[in-house]
This record gives C-alpha cells, structure tokens and sequence, in this order.
C-alpha cells in the first residue's frame, strides 16, 4: 500500500550481487506495474489502478537506488523528488477517475481482480525474498519488511474488494477501496515531495 511505502528503503552497498539482485526487483516491480494497470482497465477496476501505482513507486525508488550508489545527496533528493512529484500526479488521476467511477459505475470483474491481486502479492514476495539476503543492518531489514508488509496489505484488500464485488454484485468494494489506497498514495507522495525539498534546501545551506 502506498502509505509508508519503500520509499524509505536505503542501501549503500557497491556489492555487484546487490545490484544484480536490485535490476531483479526493478524488473518485478515494473512487469507488474505494466501487467496490473492495463488488467485494471479491462477489469474496469479502480482498486488495480490504485495498487498498479504502487509498483510504479517502487520501480522507482528501486532505480533510484541503483542509479545513485556512490554518487552525491543532493542527487538522490532531485530524484526523489522527481519521483514525488510524478506519484502525485498519478495518484491525484486515480482518485480522480475513483471518483468519476461513483456516478457512472462500471462493474468490475472480479476474478480478473481477484487473480492480478493474487499476483501482486506473489510479485511482492519474490522482491522480499531477493532484498532480505542483503540485509546489512536492523534499520535496512526493517525497512524493507515495513514496506513489504503495506504492499502486502494492499494486494489483500485488492482481493476483499474482489470478494465484495462477487458477493454483492455491485462496484462498491472496489470504489472504496481504491479510494482508500489512492489517498493513502497521494499522502505518501505529498511526504516525498516534502522530504526532497527538505534535503534540498538543507543542501543548499551546507555548500553556500
Ligand atoms: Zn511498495
């Protein structure tokens, strides 16, 4: 789930395994967000919009560390806040057209919902497994149970929502839902932003 998610996730390690083990994850995280945003399209679900946009977060924030081993504080807060920013707009779309969806209510299909949030949920593990073995501090392994247990929170209330939308018969759950994971997204990107801009100025101040 987008709240508290990996965009904390910090490793510094030069290990070539590590970043064989970070383009794996990448690659996950990116097949996933090309894989569950389209399904939420033909699934006519905003609640796989709104978790698609979590794996989109997490392509970046994986790249970003890979792009930014070894290399100044001030570039990583640029692309954090590059990152930020393009959250924002994407999360403000998805509750957007959340929104939208209120007056107009398609029906969600609720196996495709169903199978892609069961997916995810399989996707996300596999991430945990190739980060946990390089583990290089409490603070870095905790991060990354922290966000692997949010995502995974939010796989599971994307598959509620399936649940609901199959016993109901109604587009309800997956309105509330994705109305739920798309603020808590929007917060998350708001705090990213806030953050970069933050270690920017600081920056500023420590160079003058
Ligand atoms: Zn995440």
């Amino acid at each position: 789930m987008g709240a508290n998610c990996c965009h904390d996730v910090k490793f510094d390690g030069m290990d070539p395994a590590y970043k064989r083990a970070l383009i794996w994850v990448i690659l996950i995280n990116a097949g996933m967000f090309l894989v569950e945003m389209p399904m939420g399209f033909v699934g006519q679900s905003q609640a796989l919009k709104a978790d698609a946009l979590d794996f989109l977060g997490d392509t970046f924030t994986y790249a970003i560390s890979l792009a930014v081993i070894g290399k100044a504080a001030s570039l990583r807060a640029k692309a954090a806040l590059a990152k930020g920013v393009s959250l924002l707009l994407m999360g403000i779309w998805v509750l957007a057209s959340t929104i939208y969806s209120v007056f107009y209510q398609p029906q969600p299909e609720a196996i495709i919902m169903g199978s892609i949030g069961f997916a995810a949920l399989v996707a996300n593990l596999l991430s945990v497994l190739f980060l946990l073995r390089f583990k290089d501090g409490d603070a870095n392994v905790r991060s990354v149970w922290l966000c692997s247990r949010n995502d995974a929170i939010g796989n599971i209330m994307v598959m509620l929502a399936a649940s609901g939308v199959w016993a109901s018969g109604t587009g309800w759950p997956d309105l509330i839902v994705a109305a739920i994971m798309a603020s808590l997204f929007l917060w998350s990107a708001l705090s990213i932003i806030q953050q970069s801009i933050g270690e920017l100025r600081q920056h500023r101040m420590d160079t003058d």
